[in-house]
């Protein structure tokens, strides 16, 4: 590899020419010796903010008081820090951060032996805890004392797990995952829900979602799933509790966030909605209902954006639709009520569910796969299956004189009757249809 043509080699090449010493570090350097192409350029140096501020034309102080300016390179970003010291931890943050002289000393701040690594512009890697050596015998180790480094900041639990599963590690200490420093503390929604969403968009999420239970550390951020653990279901369909089902149909979504939280959250209803029939057989109905309130619970509490609790409220109320009956004008009724994307979601979720579940699922398996071809055809037809695809629109029923909410209502009688093939989707025809009901 040509290090001098990386991204971002002209701000080493800038600060280096003015007697500084600066390196790629962090995430970078990791994934470039793992042969994976790095999502982003972090620099480190020991030029102070100031003189990187002076040195660069184009320059944003993001965290200027914690030593990092973001350096603007035509539209590309990277954040370049000056050598730091952390210091008197509460948990989350440092209380105080001076800068350091040497590069060991920054690295030796980092949380992981394989972050803890820098390389300099002739590609010559500087690894004072050995990270090459733990990357190589799949190990994910803690600089210094793990509980220690766990005590100063709380995100590094779920750093820890996050890194196991994106990078397939083990762990260097089993020990530690039943350690009592394992409490997330004060740490903020917004930083939970990210490493969160980490973990989960990882290749083996189930078995992060899995060593978070085992760790006590779940029922902290997500009771609503850790109460699931040991819920036993009374139904010849399901041969696992429902926090164990729940990690086989996450082991079958693909990745996607929003079915993948789905996917986390269709069952939790299940607590409240357990009922017996005569034969001893649980029951749990309408349980989609109470999970989507449970779910919504969830990502409000960790400040996930109104469309993403929106999106994954409704698939989670949807995913006990079932299709016996597929047709035009079932698969049209479908469309009207969810938004095609959102459709998609919901097929792959039901696939999941279905395939995790005991028994021959080959039938409801060809449903859901009958059902989402007739939408994808519909959809590439362009035939009308909402309201706004109708011929006529609350204009030309206003101007027949149908007014107030009696628009909508017709409106929803005419597109039923479109549906169903009783009246063509031409405006004369359906201004006919209108006569003939009054
Ligand atoms: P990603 O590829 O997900 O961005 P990353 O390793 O770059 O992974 P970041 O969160 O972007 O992770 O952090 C950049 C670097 O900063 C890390 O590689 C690590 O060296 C250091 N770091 C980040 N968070 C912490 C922390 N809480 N404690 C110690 N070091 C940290
Ligand atoms: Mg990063």
């Amino acid at each position: 590899m040509n290090y001098k043509s990386m991204p971002g080699s002209v701000i080493l090449q800038t600060l280096n020419a003015a007697g500084y010493e600066a390196y790629y570090v962090g995430g970078c350097v990791r994934d470039i010796c793992l042969n994976k192409v790095p999502k982003d350029y972090d620099i480190t140096t020991n030029a102070l903010p100031d003189t990187v501020e002076a040195l660069f034309e184009n320059t944003i102080p993001t965290g200027k008081a914690y030593g990092t300016i973001t350096v603007m390179i035509e539209a590309e970003a990277f954040e370049v820090t000056t050598y730091r010291l952390e210091s008197d931890y509460d948990g989350r943050r440092p209380r105080a951060v001076a800068f350091a002289q040497t590069l060991v000393e920054d690295l030796s701040r980092r949380d992981f032996t394989m972050n803890a690594m820098a390389m300099d512009l002739s590609g010559h890697i500087q690894d004072p805890f050995n990270g090459q050596g733990d990357l190589k015998s799949g190990v994910l180790r803690f600089v210094g004392d793990p509980l220690e480094r766990i005590r100063e900041d709380k995100i590094r639990i779920l750093r820890y797990i996050r890194f196991l599963c994106q990078y397939n590690l083990k762990p260097f200490d089993e020990k530690l995952l039943k350690s009592d420093v394992l409490d997330l503390g004060q740490l903020s929604a917004e930083r939970i829900r990210e490493e969160f969403n980490k973990i989960l968009l990882s290749d083996c999420p189930e078995v992060g979602i899995k060593m978070l239970e085992e760790m006590g550390v779940l029922k902290q951020f997500f009771p609503e799933l850790s109460a699931c653990n040991g819920f036993i279901q009374h139904h010849p369909a399901h041969n696992e509790d429902v926090f164990n089902h729940t990690l086989s149909v996450l082991a079958l979504c693909e990745n996607n966030l929003m079915l993948r939280l789905s996917a986390l959250c269709h069952d939790l209803g299940k607590i409240e909605t357990l009922t017996f029939d005569e034969k001893g057989i649980g029951h749990f109905y309408g349980h989609q209902k109470n999970s989507a309130a449970l779910a919504e619970n969830m990502m409000r509490r960790l400040k996930y954006a109104n469309k993403e609790i929106e999106l994954v409220t409704t698939l989670v109320s949807f995913h006990m639709r079932i299709y016996e009956h597929v047709s035009k004008a079932s698969a049209k009724r479908l469309l009207n009520q969810l938004p095609s994307e959102a459709l998609e979601i919901l097929f792959l979720l039901q696939l999941a569910d279905t395939k995790a579940c005991a028994g021959d699922r080959s039938e409801g398996i060809r449903q859901i796969e009958d059902m989402r071809l007739m939408c994808r055809t519909l959809l590439e037809v362009n035939e009308a299956f909402s309201i706004k695809d109708l011929a006529v629109n609350g204009h030309d029923l206003m101007q027949i004189g149908i007014n107030g909410p009696l628009i909508g209502q017709r409106l929803n009688e005419l597109l039923e009757a479109v549906i169903s093939e009783q009246c063509l989707n031409e405006k004369t025809a359906l201004l006919d249809w209108l006569f003939q009901l009054k």
